[in-house]
C-alpha cells in the first residue's frame, strides 16, 4: 500500500477559523483523514506528534512573539513543503493592520504598560514569510472549501496549489449584484483575489479585501477608476490596511503615487 503523505496543521495568532474551515468540510473529512497521515492538528486531535517530520505543513496565523518565531523556524526545518494557510499567515490580517507605521511599541505600552513578559516576548504581528521560506499560499479568511480541498489534493500529489486568479468582481457579477461603486461605496472587489464568491457585496457591504490583493489585475487602472469616482488615496489605503499588512499597503501607496 502506498505510503500516505504526512501533514501537520499548525496555528499561530489568528481566530483559528482556517483550521475550523477545514474541519467544517464534513462530507470530505473521512477522505481527507484517510488520504493523509495527520501528525499534528491541535484543533482536532489530542495525540499530536510535535517532533514528526512532515511532507506538508499548513501554517495558520501571524507571528506575534519571539516564541512563535522559534516554533515557526522549527516547523520549517521539519517540513518538506510549508504552506501559508489563510490571510493571517499570508499577509498579517487584522492584527497587522498598522504594521510598519513605527508606532507599535507606543500602542503596546498604552495597553500593557511596563508589564514583564516571561513565557514569550510579544512583537509586532507579521506574516510568516518574513521569517521563513514559504513554498505555497492558500488565500482566504478563511479559505473557501473548494479552493482548500483542491489545494490539499494538489499538495498531496506533490504539486503546487493553484487558486483563482480573477477578482471578487467576477464572482459578484456572476451573482448579478448591482455594483456598489455606482452607489458611491468604496469596494475593493476589483483589486481583491476571488474565491470567496463575493458574500459581502451580495449583502450590500463593500469588499474590504480580506483575501488579499490579486496578482494579475490592472492595479493602476482600477485605482484610477476609484480616484475618478471620488475616493481619496488615504481612504483607499485605510481600507486596504484593515486586512492588508504592510506589503499590500506599500504596493498600493506606490501605485497611487504615480497616478
Ligand atoms: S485568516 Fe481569517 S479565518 Fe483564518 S485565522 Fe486569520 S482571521 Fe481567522
Ligand atoms: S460591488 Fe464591488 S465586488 Fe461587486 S462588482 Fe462592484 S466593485 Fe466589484
Ligand atoms: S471582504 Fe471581500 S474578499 Fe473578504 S469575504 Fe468579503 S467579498 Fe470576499
Amino acid at each position: 500500500m502506498k505510503k500516505r503523505p504526512t501533514i501537520g496543521i499548525y496555528g499561530f495568532t489568528g481566530c483559528a477559523g482556517c483550521q475550523l474551515a477545514l474541519l467544517d468540510c464534513e462530507d470530505e473529512l473521512l477522505d481527507i483523514f484517510s488520504a493523509l497521515d495527520i501528525k499534528v492538528f491541535y484543533e482536532a486531535m489530542s495525540n499530536n506528534d510535535d517532533n514528526a517530520l512532515v511532507d506538508i505543513a499548513l501554517v495558520e496565523g501571524s507571528i506575534n512573539t519571539n516564541k512563535q518565531t522559534q516554533e515557526l523556524k522549527e516547523i520549517r526545518e521539519k517540513a518538506k513543503v510549508l504552506v501559508a494557510f489563510g490571510s493571517c499567515s499570508n499577509h498579517g490580517c487584522v492584527q497587522a493592520m498598522a504594521l510598519g507605521d513605527g508606532e507599535w511599541e507606543q500602542r503596546f505600552k498604552q495597553v500593557y504598560g511596563d508589564m514583564k513578559f516571561t513565557v514569550a516576548i510579544p512583537r509586532e504581528a507579521q506574516p510568516i514569510h518574513k521569517f521563513v521560506k514559504v513554498d505555497a499560499y492558500i488565500p482566504g479568511c478563511p479559505p473557501a472549501k473548494p479552493q482548500m480541498l483542491r489545494a490539499l489534493t494538489q499538495l498531496m500529489h506533490g504539486n503546487q496549489p493553484t487558486y483563482t486568479n480573477s477578482p471578487v468582481c467576477l464572482e459578484c457579477m456572476f451573482r448579478e449584484n448591482e455594483c456598489l461603486l455606482y452607489n458611491g461605496k468604496l469596494c475593493l472587489g476589483p483589486l481583491t483575489i476571488g474565491g470567496c464568491t463575493a458574500p459581502c457585496p451580495s449583502h450590500n457591504i463593500p469588499c474590504i479585501g480580506c483575501w488579499g490583493i490579486i496578482d494579475e489585475a490592472n492595479h493602476i487602472s482600477e485605482l484610477k477608476l476609484l480616484k475618478e469616482k471620488g475616493f481619496k488615496a488615504e481612504d483607499i489605503i485605510r481600507r486596504f490596511r484593515i486586512f492588508g499588512g504592510s506589503d499590500i499597503v506599500e504596493k498600493i501607496q506606490k501605485l497611487l503615487e504615480v497616478i
